[in-house]
């Protein structure tokens, strides 16, 4: 089945980004993504959607939107909208009512970094979701590559660092939102995980240091949703952005990080008695279900059954193992990166039930 690169969740100048949606699609052809969703703050600017061209190469631009309720102190609750025509910004207060009307409306929604931290050296507050009574979502941005760089603004030295070195940040989702993720799916429920780059492009400054906090070229070689997709896109919006939305909807899909070595080529899929699954299915156990992992590159894989490792190979391209045991299947691959032991590729889940 082919596989498609999309980055999500960015921010134009039409809210507190700093580039235009055609700067965001030159940043992306250059990147060679198949699409990137922008999400502004409040503000739904659908005119924009579109393939974008530049010589043989082409990119989807789709439209979604980031909804928060901006009256409320402090401003949590930060929702990714997906695949709605009409602006849903009027029901942030509630966060259940928002899911629902977007549930409503044909779309999906996904908790935006669930765990933010605060960076009071540098005035950014915790916007992390706080409604857990909640349901009818798709699922949760697993891995927000803004959040993680504020779990290193504890100095301005370190912060400096980052800002001259972005290579180094990325090390993984936050644990805690991994743990978060692990304990919704075990209560049954199916919950998409995606990675988002939360790309501004903004202009900083401390101090006399000026320049650019990572463009959108930067983030889109870095943390990128693939998809998994029943036959290539076709070049036109319509049937295009359907594929990519019933994708999300279903979970076909892991985050990778493609700075260090391109994740495309990653597979995980399990047989069985009653058939078969990849990423986002649920399967019957009957006798057993054959799970089987394909990395584009030699690594550290291991496989996480409810929340904990069952099993880790090293340095292996090809990984199988026969669950006879139903539960929630994932998969976490870890690569070498300047220096570090980086969280490379976090997989959906299989779902082996009863
Ligand atoms: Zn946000
Ligand atoms: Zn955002």
């Amino acid at each position: 089945m082919p596989e498609i690169a999309v980055n999500l969740h960015m921010h134009t100048r039409y809210s507190d980004g700093s580039g235009s949606h055609q700067d965001i699609a030159d940043a992306a052809l250059e990147a060679g993504l198949d699409a990137v969703i922008v999400t502004d703050h409040n503000l739904l600017v659908l005119e924009h959607e579109g393939y974008y061209a530049k010589g043989d190469q082409k990119v989807l631009l789709l439209v979604g939107e980031e909804i928060h309720d901006q009256e409320r102190v402090p401003q949590k609750n930060h929702l990714l909208v997906f695949g709605v025509d009409q602006e849903l910004a009027g029901e942030a207060k509630n966060p259940q009512q928002l899911i629902n009307k977007v549930q409503k409306a044909g779309g999906l929604s996904f908790l935006a970094h669930p765990v933010d931290p605060a960076a009071p050296l540098f005035n950014q507050s915790d916007y992390s979701w706080e409604n857990w009574d909640i349901s009818g979502y798709t699922g949760i941005e697993l891995w927000n590559g803004f959040s993680e760089f504020k779990t290193r603004l504890n100095s301005k030295i370190e912060a400096v660092f980052c800002a001259y070195l972005p290579k180094h940040i990325a090390r993984g989702p936050i644990p805690e939102t991994l743990n978060i993720w692990d304990s919704l799916t075990a209560e049954g429920q199916k919950v998409v995980a995606i990675g988002g780059s939360d790309a501004h492009a903004m202009p900083a400054s401390l101090g006399p240091f000026k320049r650019t906090l990572f463009p959108y070229l930067f983030h889109f070689k870095g943390i990128n949703t693939h998809l998994i997709i029943p036959s290539p896109l076709t070049g036109n919006l319509t049937p295009d952005k359907k594929t990519i939305l019933e994708a999300l909807d279903q979970g076909h899909a892991f985050v990778g990080y493609d700075l260090p070595h391109p994740t495309r080529g990653f597979q995980f899929k399990g047989s069985g008695g009653h058939g078969s699954a990849i990423m986002g299915d649920e399967i019957s156990l009957k006798d057993g279900v054959t799970l089987q992992i394909t990395l584009p590159l030699k690594a550290e894989c291991v496989l996480i059954k409810d929340g904990q490792p069952v099993k880790t190979w090293m340095d292996r391209e090809i990984c199988s193992y026969t669950a006879t045991q139903p539960g929630v299947y994932r998969v976490e691959v870890y690569l070498p990166y300047k220096g570090l032991r980086r969280g490379w590729i976090f997989s959906n889940p299989i779902y082996i039930r009863h």
